[in-house]
């Protein structure tokens, strides 16, 4: 139980990524906080079962709703787990959202919005949860960028935008707070397997799949076990990185 007495915030953990990265972390050992957001109908449900998942397996889990856009809503998700739980020593920024389109034909909605969950959420999440770390000197921030951020996308500016918004975000917070003995990583996944990517039309998967060594789109299972190492002990002496996991992408 690597992770054992460690207590960790995972946003956006209903589903995908960021419900493999809470199971992964809670069979360490480590408490989770399932972050979810109420906007469609049956997401509160879906946090609810992860957290059943949790507790069935022998681990604890509390599903906390909080929008990360929202200061207010992050400020007192954080408070509720430290009221809880004394601590935070895993963040873990996952929620995102995608609105592509061509640059020509963005609304101005669509670039807010996806600005504003992808990386002012990261901001929120980590400037509020900081505070905990400090005083304990220790921590682990770990964000879930995108290739996308690296190397751009056609239809994605706002999408690319915000993930390179994240990377230098990370970059800059592990300068900040490196003498304090917390790290921050970014983990840049390629295609991964999750309602995020599902309605994307045959055509672009079969191109997206030609550009991967591996042959194969990712599952989040495969980045939860990152996300896994990066918050343990073994890592201890990496931050301010970017780690693609992508099966080996190359354009
Ligand atoms: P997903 O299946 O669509 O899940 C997104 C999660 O984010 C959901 O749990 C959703 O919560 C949550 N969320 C959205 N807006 C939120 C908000 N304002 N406040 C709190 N939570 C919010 O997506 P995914 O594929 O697992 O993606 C997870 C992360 O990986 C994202 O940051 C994404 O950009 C990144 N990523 C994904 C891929 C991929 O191929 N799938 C590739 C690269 C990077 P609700 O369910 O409550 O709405």
């Amino acid at each position: 139980m690597e992770l054992e007495g460690k207590v960790s915030l995972v946003t956006g953990a209903s589903r995908g990524i960021g419900k493999a990265i809470a199971l992964k972390l809670a069979g360490l050992g480590c408490k989770v906080a399932v972050n979810y957001v109420a906007i469609e109908a049956g997401n509160k449900a879906d946090s609810d079962s992860v957290v059943q998942v949790i507790k069935h397996q022998g681990g604890e889990a509390m599903a906390i709703e909080a929008d990360i856009r929202n200061s207010e809503e992050v400020r007192s998700m954080v408070e509720q787990i430290i009221g809880v739980w004394g601590k935070i020593d895993i963040l873990v920024n996952n929620a995102g959202i995608t609105r592509d389109n061509l640059l020509l034909r963005m609304s101005e909605e669509a670039w807010d919005d996806v600005i504003a969950t992808n990386l002012r959420g990261a901001y929120l999440c980590t400037k509020f949860t900081l505070r905990s770390m400090i005083r304990q000197k220790s921590g682990r921030i770990i964000s879930i960028a995108s290739i996308a951020g690296v190397m751009g996308n056609v239809g994605q500016t706002n999408y690319a935008a915000s993930k390179a918004g994240v990377i230098a975000f990370t970059k800059s917070v592990a300068r900040e707070v490196g003498s304090r003995n917390i790290t921050a990583n970014a983990v840049a996944p390629g295609f991964i397997k999750t309602k995020m990517t599902e309605g994307l039309p045959d055509e672009i998967k079969k191109n997206i799949l030609s550009m991967v060594s591996l042959r194969r789109f990712g599952e989040p299972e495969d980045v939860a076990e990152l996300v896994a190492f990066l918050a343990s002990d073994k890592a201890g002496y990496i931050t301010g990185q970017v780690i693609c996991i992508d099966g080996g992408v190359s354009m």
